[in-house]
């Protein structure tokens, strides 16, 4: 794949790579946690968002102010905050969303000592007449505070640009699903998640051209649908930032067609409008995209989505990644479950945590789910 090695580079060790971003551009750099943050907003400050997602180290700093049974996600952004690891961030943006991100965000308020820290309170019910008004405030409340922090008047022009920037990403990384999905040998699952990591990471125009070129260079290598022996899949769940997962599916013999994490396809599910006010255009995005459980709004919305996921990409199974002690999804998979399998779609679950449990035993139980589909 075009741009593999810088890629992958990247999503090894994104501190590195934000910290070169910062000396060679200036960019203030601002963290956030979850994809409920305004990115748009951000860059439209002038700064750089980048998406932390837990930690590579040993966590025991973090265990001092979090309970055991909080996400890895969690504890490894904080552990990377107490270290002093992440010390070149500028800000930090915590957008409520589940208990953790909210509890994560007063620990960080009162613990760490560099950049400023802002809230983004959105509304947990997002479908009644009232939540748009308040949604809009919100992020009307939430420019005001960036700019008063980085010293600088965010502007509609900014915005509609910043917003031009993410939408032409989000279709960029569509594109790279569906003609992955319709031949997923062009690419593994694994380079995959690189590519759309990386897009939570790196510069995002310039992240706009890397994936102009890899549309390019599959569209070259081969359009069209292939026939696999492979069993199409469908991964399910909160967020995956296990890479080392995918060959294991795809060496029990599945192939991963598509995805509903918010790392992966909720990430760039959404276009936001690009005509009318900008802040209504990003509060839009943000009621209309595929509900996490951390909001909500019904109680069948997100399995019918992946119903329809399932039936669209033609996958035969769906297999659930929940990370340990992820409560939202968690509440949420009994209900999934029914539902799919109600639509004769056969349902695999299984806990994922840091580290993974080992591959002998991961690879049986995805061998054995798939020999029975
Ligand atoms: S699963 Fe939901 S609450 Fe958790 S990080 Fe993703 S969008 Fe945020
Ligand atoms: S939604 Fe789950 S995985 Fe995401 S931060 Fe909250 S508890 Fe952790």
């Amino acid at each position: 794949m075009k741009h593999d090695k810088e890629l992958r580079e990247v999503v090894a060790n994104p501190t590195a790579y934000a910290r070169r971003l910062k000396e060679s551009t200036g960019k203030k750099i601002v963290g956030y946690v979850c994809s409920y943050t305004p990115e748009e907003i951000i860059m439209a400050a002038g700064a750089h968002p980048i998406r932390l997602l837990g930690s590579k180290e040993n966590i025991h700093l973090a265990d001092s102010h979090l309970q055991s049974y909080c996400c890895s996600l969690i504890r490894g952004i904080l552990e990377e905050g107490l270290s002093r690891r992440i010390d070149y961030l500028d800000g930090m943006v915590f957008p409520h969303t589940c208990d953790s991100i909210q509890r994560l965000s007063d620990i960080w308020r009162m613990n760490i000592g560099f950049g400023f820290h802002l809230d983004v309170i959105l509304p947990v019910k997002i479908d009644t007449a009232s939540a748009r008004d308040y949604l809009y405030d919100v992020l009307a409340k939430f420019r005001t505070d960036l700019g008063r922090a980085l010293g600088v008047d965010i502007t509609d022009e900014a915005l509609k640009k910043a917003i031009g920037i993410t939408n032409t990403i989000r279709r960029l990384l569509k594109e790279i699903y569906q003609l992955r999905s319709g031949n997923p040998r062009l690419m593994t699952g694994e380079e995959l998640f690189t590519v759309v990591r990386a897009a939570m990471i790196m510069d995002r125009e310039h992240m706009t051209r890397i994936l102009s070129d890899i549309v390019s260079e599959l569209k070259m290598k081969a359009p069209g649908t292939a026939i696999l022996k492979e069993k199409r899949l469908v991964l399910a769940g909160g967020i995956c930032n296990h890479p080392d997962i995918y060959p294991m599916i795809e060496e029990a013999g599945g192939a991963i067609v598509w995805d509903d994490f918010c790392t992966g396809s909720r990430y760039f599910s959404e276009l936001i409008a690009e005509t009318g006010d900008p802040v209504s255009a990003i509060a839009g995005k943000f009621l209309k995209r595929v509900v996490c459980p951390a909001k909500h709004i019904d109680l069948d919305g997100r399995a019918n989505h992946l119903i329809r996921m399932v039936k669209e990409t033609g996958a035969q199974g769906v297999i659930f990644l929940l990370l340990k002690f992820c409560d939202p999804h968690a509440f949420d998979f009994p209900y999934m479950k029914k539902n799919l399998e109600e639509a004769g779609i056969p349902v695999m679950l299984l806990e994922i945590d840091d580290p993974l449990p080992a591959e002998g035993q991961l690879k049986t139980r995805f061998e054995a789910f798939l020999e029975m589909l």
